[in-house]
């Protein structure tokens, strides 16, 4: 379960703080120092923890909360508030093309996620918007990543484009494209290549099939897992591809949510979506406020 150890904590320093009754400059400052622990502990951005921090008692301090009823409930709302706020206040939709196809292009490092969130997306489209779309098997370095784009195209049946391994990323793209349009695909997906950590050829393919067909959104798909590493990554990609959003995969095993709070702050990109397992109908819309409330438990 996600967040676990943040919640809990979260939770005793709050309930310590309802205790009180009447909350002083001191029991407010406790409260932060506990806040900020749990935040880094669960490894939340060290500079996203600070601004956190200091908003929150700034906040408190000049609404004059302390001085008014239930401080502690005031303070529990202005946490919840400003949690929200750090990952990004609302839930962002895909950017959708007037014209079809809508083109979504999928980064991210080797093992994020991308060939199971492709799968996870095209189905989300398919159940709520009756749409067709196409995939692209554009990661022509790992034999079997072809292989298995197409097992999640027969599981969810959407068709696969596919020229093998021995031609380039680009032209199947490219080709990939003109099938769509033959065939009125109103999504194309383009699933590319990762690695096991960023590197410049892997950013030079990328970029050059971003150059080609100017996609409508590309989505980074990153390992919630990897904590501040997801973070990181987050931005290398970024920088180099300046990304649409994230999506956030492996929710439910990351116990800790470090990355989930961060990488909004810290990239200012939007986390679009959540994956939280592995059948392909675990891919949800994420909603910070949501987020928020079940952090805060
Ligand atoms: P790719 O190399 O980026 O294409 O990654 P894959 O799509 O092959 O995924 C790598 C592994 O992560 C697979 O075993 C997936 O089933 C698993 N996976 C992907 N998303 C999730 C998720 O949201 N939750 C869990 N628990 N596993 C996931």
């Amino acid at each position: 379960m996600a967040f676990e150890g943040l919640t809990e904590r979260l939770q005793k320093a709050m309930t310590n703080l309802r205790r009180k009754g009447k909350v002083s400059e001191s029991d407010l400052r406790d409260t932060m120092r506990e806040i900020r622990l749990a935040l880094l502990e669960a490894d939340v951005n060290f500079t996203v923890v600070k601004d956190f921090v200091k908003t929150v008692r700034e906040r408190a301090l000049g609404a004059k909360v302390l001085e008014g009823l239930n401080p502690a409930q005031q303070i529990v709302k202005i946490v919840n508030e400003e949690l929200t706020k750090t990952m990004g206040e609302k839930a962002v939709p895909l950017n959708k093309s007037d014209k079809i196809p809508t083109v979504i292009m999928m980064a991210g490092l080797q093992g994020a996620g991308k060939t199971t969130t492709v799968g996870k997306l095209a189905l989300k489209l398919k159940n709520e918007e009756n749409a067709r779309p196409l995939m692209i098997a554009a990661d022509v370095y790992r034999p079997a990543a072809i292989q298995q784009l197409q097992q999640v195209g027969e599981q969810i049946d959407v068709p696969v484009f596919q020229m093998g391994t021995d031609v380039d990323p680009v032209e199947i793209v490219r080709q990939g494209m003109a099938e769509a349009k033959a065939n009125h695909n109103d999504y194309v997906f383009i699933d590319t290549a990762g690695r096991l950590q960023i590197d410049e050829q892997l950013m030079d393919e990328l970029a050059n099939i971003k150059d080609l067909v100017h996609p409508d959104e590309i989505l980074l798909v990153i390992d919630a897992m990897t904590g501040q590493n997801a973070v990181n990554t987050a931005e290398g990609f970024d920088q180099r591809l300046d990304v649409n959003g994230v999506v956030l995969t492996k929710l439910d095993g990351d116990t800790r949510g470090g990355a989930a709070l961060s990488i909004r702050a810290v990239t200012g990109k939007p986390i679009k979506f959540v994956g939280q397992g592995e059948k392909m109908t675990d891919l949800d819309v994420f909603h910070p406020d949501r987020m928020a409330d079940r952090i805060l438990g």
